[in-house]
Formats: structure tokens, sequence, C-alpha cells
């Protein structure tokens, strides 16, 4: 069906499509405000409220477009917030202490609480490494365990002692990591955690695969 023409269009982030995609304004309010400071002195501001649509796959997202006079330039928020990342699959079918803590992780990336997901997905490897290695004292201990056990490719268990330091100097010394460093970190935990998956997967693959004839 053809879109009538005063339809209006924006090309903004889709957190289904993962990607800008068009949206369809489906509606819009203005609340404006203003107040006097002595006789000749006015300041004012505006909220601009828009409810957009994905054409692709019709998630509906809020957006706040705030304008102050004093302040150059807008302040726009999403709600719910934009998201570069979606919560695996097969994040049900991991353990259930690991998969909450992972929805826990998810609702940090996803309020931008960087701290609080790398926090998080340290203590989601150490998890991870007690269950299947034991508890063999440190982090660096637990992951040479993990490589020879095959868990872990060379430059994975590299990358995993570096970011656990990240996570280390996140708990104990303050440091801001950057939204890339947490979505790498967050691709090898989640590759690690996959097993769990990729376990179950090869259980029932091995069922339901009918046997070689002798
Ligand atoms: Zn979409």
């Amino acid at each position: 069906m053809a879109k009538p023409e005063t339809e209006k269009i924006e090309c903004v982030h889709c957190n289904r499509c993962l990607r800008s995609t068009d949206h369809t304004v489906v509606a819009e309010r203005k609340i404006r405000g203003s107040e006097l400071y002595g006789d000749d002195f006015e300041i004012s501001w505006e909220d601009t409220y828009t409810m957009l649509e994905c054409c692709g796959c019709h998630d509906v997202t809020l957006r706040r477009r705030s304008w102050f006079s004093e302040v150059d330039g807008f302040n726009i928020e999403f709600y719910p917030p934009q998201v570069s990342r979606r919560m695996p699959e097969w994040a049900d079918k991991i353990p259930r202490n690991a998969s909450a803590l992972l929805k826990e992780i998810y609702a940090a990336l996803h309020s931008n609480s960087m701290r609080l997901a790398v926090m998080g997905a340290r203590s989601l490897v150490d998890l991870f490494m007690n269950e299947k290695v034991g508890d063999l004292g440190g982090f660096a201990q637990k992951l040479e365990a993990l490589l020879k056990e095959g868990y872990l490719s060379r430059f994975q268990k590299e990358f995993l002692l570096v970011a656990l330091d990240t996570g280390h100097a996140v708990t104990h010394r303050g440091f801001a990591p950057k939204k890339d460093t947490v979505e790498q970190m967050m691709d090898v935990v989640e590759n690690l955690l996959q097993h769990y998956a990729l376990q179950e997967a090869v259980e029932d693959l091995r069922k339901v695969t009918p046997p070689r004839k002798k």
C-alpha cells in the first residue's frame, strides 16, 4: 500500500533491526515554557516528544528532544534507550544462574552503565571457569586451564586476561571503560558461554542423527 504523502519519515536507530532505518512519525507533541528574569531577560525551553515506528520491523520508540535557550544544541534521549546489542538467542538455554546474570548485564548495557556491565561480565566468566575447571586460584591459572580444555583459543585467552584486568580496574580503581571495549569483552564472554548451549545442541543432534551402517 502506498504511503500517504503527508506521512513524515525520519531515519533513526532501530533497537530490533540494530541499525538506522526509516521510521514513520506516528505522533508528535511539543511542550514549551519560559520564565522572565527581571525586566528584559527571559529564558525559554521546548521539549519535543516524537513517537516513531520502524518501517521494517514496526518496533516503536519515543524520542525526547530538549532545547534550552541558555545551552547550544539539543539534548536527545530515547525510551527505551538505544541499544547496539541484543541478548543472544541461546540465553535461556544456559544454566539458570548464568542466564540471570547475563540478563542483568544486558540491563546495564542498555542503560549505558558500562562499569556495571564489566563487573557483571567478570563475575560471569568466573562462574563459568569455576564450573568447568574448578576454583584453581587466580584468573590466569583458570584461563590457562580453559585453554588446555579447548574452551578458549590462545587469542581469546590473551584478550580475556586483559579484559578481566579491565574489570579489576573498574571495580577497584574507578576506571571507566569505553563502549567498544565492553562490546569486545561481551563478544568473548558470550563465545565462552555458548559452550553451554552448544553442548545441549550436540546431544540433541546425536539423538536425531541415524547411525552409520556397518
Ligand atoms: Zn526495525
